[in-house]
């Protein structure tokens, strides 16, 4: 038996293949391979966080024009380079993704609202007590899509007001290919803004990449602030903006303080940022962003000029897409202007400004100081004064005045103080 098995191992030249007897691994070891090699394959994907929701989640998501199905198929391809005698199945692999990994295939949609979702999900006790935040927040979403309405139809026949819609559209990957060798390189992240004048029907795309500014509040606050100085050159005096309320890009101090530039620089009378409530930011920019990526679909794309290029001819009718390409000198530092403001915590009446909540916030010619903000678009406005430091009292001095007006007035009743008087007379 053993001659036949040293026979049989002998290959063409006078070379015997060595002896495997107690060298085969188990079963078990070679799973635990396999499972480490998807693994290090899903890892080397590259990844992007959502712009949709950065807050509290860890969730990054992979490139559009990944799914399970062309991961397995990619693994499988590496596996036969590779000439593996076993590849692990298709389930084993979707099991290791969706149980180990935090990734998705797209960014999650606008469409979903996390508040709606968890209400749905309540007891009906729950409901009913959490029922009239729910009310709360779905009249606000009506009535920002009211006012949006409204803006719009008065742009369209008053050119002396300005309704204009801006967002991010999803990270743009470059190089941009259905090529596989492509699929497992680091990218370069290219950022868009868009910004859509809700009366002409123009949309404007700031194009950038990772290597020239990130997307932050400074970033998105330069093209919007170079946009409004374009409109105040053509005579605009009325704006109304309406974006996402992310509280990292549009809704901070620094945001607001390129308001209230552009509002003291060119004097519009009247200034408004108004907020989608989250989780129902459905906008027109949507539309814009859709077709680029109808159109992007099929090309390659190598550099930031390219997606430059391929927005600018994504739409076929007029009015086409005006593209700008920013460089580094395009960029505006508003964290320093707002050094030089001394409030944005406690409004007039000494309430802490609730950045979280804001709905909408105006700044008007008369007083460019003041800003003007609604917390609810049926409640009224509260000021904050910009230019007044206001010091916020102190719990314990309160506390201490209290106390001593509590003796004083039991001292008055007791009558164990004298009592004063003065005599004005002039005699
Ligand atoms: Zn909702």
């Amino acid at each position: 038996m053993f001659v036949f098995t040293a026979l049989s191992k002998k290959d063409e030249g006078d070379h015997i293949s060595p002896d495997m007897r107690g060298r085969h691994k188990k079963m078990s070891d070679l799973m635990k391979e396999e499972r480490e090699r998807i693994r290090a394959h899903i890892r080397s994907f590259p990844t992007v966080e959502s712009h949709y929701c950065r807050k509290g989640s860890e969730r990054l998501y992979l490139g559009a024009s990944l799914n399970l199905a062309t991961m397995y198929r990619l693994y499988c391809e590496t596996r036969h380079k590779e000439q593996a005698v076993t590849i692990a199945s298709s389930t084993v692999y979707c099991e290791l993704f969706r149980t180990e990994f935090n990734l998705g295939f797209h960014n999650p949609s606008k469409d979903r609202c996390d508040f709606c979702v968890s209400f749905e999900n309540l007891s009906l006790d729950e409901k009913d007590k959490q029922k009239h935040l729910y009310n709360d927040h779905h009249r606000n979403k009506a009535r920002v899509q009211e006012k949006k309405i409204k803006d719009k139809e008065e742009s369209r026949t008053n050119k002396k007001k300005l309704s204009v819609c801006f967002d991010l559209q999803e990270v743009l990957m470059t190089p941009h290919s259905n090529a596989s060798v492509l699929i497992y390189k680091r990218k370069l992240n290219t950022f868009h803004l868009s910004l859509y004048d809700l009366g002409s029907g123009q949309a404007v795309c700031n194009v950038w990449h990772e290597g020239i500014a990130a997307r932050g509040s400074n970033k998105i606050g330069s093209c919007v602030f170079d946009y409004l100085k374009c409109a105040h050159e053509r005579g605009v005096e009325f704006v109304s903006l309406y974006s996402d309320s992310c509280g990292g890009q549009n809704r901070n101090k620094y945001f607001l303080t390129m308001l209230w530039y552009a509002s003291t620089k060119f004097g519009f009378s009247q200034i408004e940022h108004n907020f989608f409530i989250k989780g129902h930011n459905k906008n027109e920019n949507d539309s814009v962003h859709a077709t680029i990526e109808r159109v992007s679909k099929h090309l390659d794309i190598y550099t930031t000029p390219h997606w430059a290029s391929a927005i600018s001819a994504a739409k076929r009718t007029k009015p086409h897409y005006i593209v700008k390409e920013l460089d580094e000198h395009c960029s505006f530092d508003f964290k320093q202007v707002a050094g030089h403001l001394k409030n944005f915590d406690l409004d007039v009446d000494r309430q802490k400004v609730q950045w979280l909540n804001i709905k909408s916030m105006k700044i008007t010619k008369e007083n460019p100081n003041i800003v003007h903000i609604l917390y609810d678009y049926d409640a009224r406005y509260h000021q904050l004064n910009l230019a007044l430091r206001i010091r916020k009292v102190h719990q314990k001095v309160l506390r201490s005045i209290k106390t001593n007006m509590m003796i004083y007035s039991l001292f008055v009743k007791l009558k164990l103080f004298p009592k004063f008087t003065i005599n004005f007379s002039t005699s």
